[in-house]
This record gives structure tokens, sequence and C-alpha cells, in this order.
């Protein structure tokens, strides 16, 4: 005996029947042992010699097509699903699958690849020579050895090269691929992945240039330490020949300490590493300090510190305070001409502490002042030969805005510039010797 789980209106089965003599359809019945089967269902209506209508029902069982079939949905949608979660992985990592049959040259492209060759998707038939033409010229060459060797010695494949990007830019694909082996142990195909690798080609460059620039900037003070204490021990040499060399030799481990401290400075900044060791001190001691310090090496330069009274107290840590107006300081002697005036002077705004270093110098041409606060950027003449690695002033913007205050600049080309910057003030003690 069949129990319908899932009936069909009587009244349904009956109209049709008036209308049709029968009714055809699909139900469901719950059967004996439970389970639940799905028929396909026949009901006659059917006179019998008694002149009683009776109902004939014809029911043939067919769960297990119906399994099948609900089976093949299931995976029908997990599939379009997973197509899915694939396309936008390799959308999102800039990367594209691929499929080369070596024995029939057939090639499968998905989407991605299409885009990351600079292609129209299937703008044409994905091949070789399709794929061979979008690589750089000069690329090429090593990309052909590197899939020929591959398919021969039925290795992976990995290479790098370079296609046409935006006007003016290039940009860098990585493709990895695996070897597939026929029946006779011959590479049959490749299977593989392409990537957009640019921004780690831009990041590896930028780390070549930086490498070269801080070697070469360390090594001309290094060659002024070496070549003075080499020519010290010259024989006969006068007392203040001696000493001059001795200054020489400092001088350059000076200016070797202060790049070491500001690139020091950067790498703690970047990983968050900043901490600050503040103490309440008086603005005026580190400002005389620091002038002295490069009085020293820009004998020529004349240094205005207007402030005869130990004034203004603030919280800050005094080592990195002195490193930021040794930068700004060193920066006012460095691009202005022998006999000009820099002067550091000091105002306040409300419970902010301003210092102000001002020259006569070159100036920043218009526009180009957000430049200055970058790391590695300089925008003087080359032709200038002025030393620096364009990191003086994002270390004064990492340090000032880790004491809690902001740091500008006016200039005007050819005049001159002030940098100035804000220190909160220790508000207890203002005045102190005044
Ligand atoms: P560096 O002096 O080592 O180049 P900085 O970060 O200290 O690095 O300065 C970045 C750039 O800002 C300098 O290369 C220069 O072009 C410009 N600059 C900084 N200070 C001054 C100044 N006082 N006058 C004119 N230009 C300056």
């Amino acid at each position: 005996m069949l129990r319908t789980v899932h009936p069909v209106p009587l009244e349904e089965i009956e109209a049709a029947m008036r209308a049709h003599g029968q009714w055809e359809g699909e139900l469901r019945h719950r059967a004996k042992d439970g389970r639940e089967v799905v028929v396909s269902a026949r009901h006659q209506l059917v006179l019998g010699t008694d002149g009683i209508e009776r109902i004939l029902e014809t029911n043939r069982d067919i769960t297990e097509r119906k399994e099948a079939e609900e089976a093949l949905k299931e995976s029908e949608q997990s599939l379009m699903y997973s197509e899915q979660r694939l396309h936008l992985a390799q959308e999102a990592a800039n990367a594209g699958t691929w499929e080369w049959d070596l024995g029939t040259d057939s090639n499968y492209w998905s989407e991605e690849v299409w885009r990351l060759y600079g292609l129209e998707p299937n703008s044409r038939e994905p091949s070789y020579e399709a794929w061979a033409e979008s690589i750089y010229p000069e690329d090429r060459p090593n990309v052909e050895k590197a899939v020929q060797e591959a398919a021969r010695k039925g290795t992976r494949l990995s290479v790098e090269w370079r296609v046409a990007g935006r006007p003016g830019s290039e940009r860098w694909l990585m493709s990895m691929g695996q070897p597939v082996f026929g029946e006779n142990g011959e590479v049959s195909r490749f299977i593989g992945i392409v990537v957009d690798i640019t921004e780690r080609k831009k990041a590896e460059q930028l780390k070549d240039e930086f490498i070269s620039l801080v070697s070469h900037e360390l090594r001309n003070p290094l060659t002024v330490m070496l070549g003075s204490l080499k020519t010290i021990r010259t024989p006969g040499l006068s007392e203040e020949d001696r000493k001059a060399l001795v200054d020489n030799a400092i001088d350059g481990a000076e200016s070797m300490e202060g790049i070491i401290q500001n690139l020091l400075e950067l790498s703690r900044a970047q990983a968050g590493r900043l901490a600050l060791a503040s103490k309440a001190a008086y603005i005026r001691d580190i400002i005389l300090k620091t002038v002295e310090n490069v009085r020293y090496h820009y004998p020529e330069r004349v240094f205005n510190t207007g402030f005869p009274e130990n004034k203004y107290r603030v919280m800050v840590d005094p080592v990195r305070i002195e490193r930021v107006l040794y930068n700004l300081v060193e920066n006012a002697a460095k691009y202005s001409p022998d006999g000009s005036e820099i002067t550091v002077s000091l105002s306040t705004r409300g419970s902010e502490l301003v210092v102000s270093v001002a020259d006569s110098g070159i100036g920043i041409p218009r526009g180009r002042v957000s430049e200055l606060f970058e790391p590695f950027r300089r925008l003087v003449d080359p032709a200038m030969h002025t030393r620096g690695l364009g990191l003086g002033l994002v270390v004064c913007k990492r340090l000032v805005e880790a004491h809690g205050g902001r740091i500008w600049v006016e200039s005007e080309e050819g005049k001159g510039s002030t940098f100035s910057f804000t220190l909160p003030l220790k508000d207890d003690v203002c005045t102190a010797g005044a």
C-alpha cells in the first residue's frame, strides 16, 4: 500500500479524467518501508460492464531517474559556483589559467589571460603565436628558450616577461606551467597560471635603486674618512695638518652617522616602532646645541638664534627633536649660499610652540611643496651636486607627528624657505630663567 506524500488535488485529477478520459502526472508516495518514491502515474476512467465507472491506476516507479536528474542538477550548480569562485579569485589575484596541448597545438585561456596579454577575450584563436606576439620583442628569445627547454626536459615552466601596458608603461607577467605526460612518456600538454607581477617588479626596482643610492651616499664620507686617516700616517706632518685631517675624518663619520640615523628613524616609523623617550626639556638648549653642530660644518653661514632666555619648556624626546632640527638647519645651510643668514625663531600659538628655520637660499619651485615630504624625493638640480638622500624631511615629518605636532614650509623660488613645526608646550612651566 502506497501513501501519497504530495498528493495532487483529487478534484484536479477528476476534472482531467472527465475532460480527457485520463490524467497523467508525477506523484510522490511513501512506501511501506518508509522510502519516498516518485511514480509516473496514469489514472483512467473505465466504465465497467455493470455500468459503474471505475478508476484504473497505473504507476511506474521513476525514483532512480529522478534522483539521477537531481544529482546532475546539483553538480551542474556546484560546477557553476566553483567556476564563479575561480573567476573571482583570478580577477582578485590579477591571474589567469591556461592550457596548451602540444600535440594539436590547441590552447585554452581563461578570460583573465586574454586581459593580461592585452587582448580582447576570444578576439582570435588562442595560440602560441598570439601569446608570443604579445611579449616584448627583447624578452621573446629568453621566454621561448625556457618554453622549449621545459617541453623537451618535461620540467616545470617558470618565465617572466613584459607586455605593453598603458601608453608609456609596461607590465610584467609571470607564467608557471606544470607538464602533463602522454602515454609515450613525452610532455603532451602544459597546464598553467599567468600572474601580473608588475607591483613586485616595481618594488624590486625601487629596492635596487635604494641600495645603490644609500651605498653611494655612504661611500662619499667613507672615502673622506679613509683618505684622511691614511694620510695621518704620513711621517713629518705638522700638528696643524694632523688636526685638520682628524677633523676631516670626524666630519665624514658624522655625515655617515646622520644618514644612518635618518634611515633607522624611517624604518622604525614604517614598522610602527617609533617609541619616544619624552621628558621635559628647554627647547632653547636643543636648538643651540644643534646650531653649533651645523655651524661647525658650514662656518660660512650666519646663524641667528634670537631668543636669549630659556623661556619655553616642551615635553619631547630631545634626541628626536635634535634630529628634526639638525635636518632642517642643515638643509637651510646646504641649500643657501655662503654668507647668507639662517634664522631659528620661536613663537607660540595657543598651547603650541612653533619652531621656524628660515633661510634665504634657492627656495622651492611653486606647486612642488607636497613632494618634499615623500621618501627619496629631491627637487634640487643634480648639477648643483648637493649631497643627500631625500630622507631628511620625511624623517622630520614622522618625528614631529609622533610628538603630536605638524610641519610645513613657506617658500619662494630664488628667495628662500621657512620650515616650521609645532610642539605641544609643557603647560606647567612656561618661564624659567626669564
Ligand atoms: P636631502 O636634503 O637629503 O635631499 P631632504 O628630505 O632633507 O633630503 O630634502 C628633500 C628635498 O627638499 C631636497 O633634496 C631639496 O630639493 C628640498 N629642500 C629641503 N630643504 C630645502 C631648503 N631649505 N631650501 C630649498 N630646498 C630644500
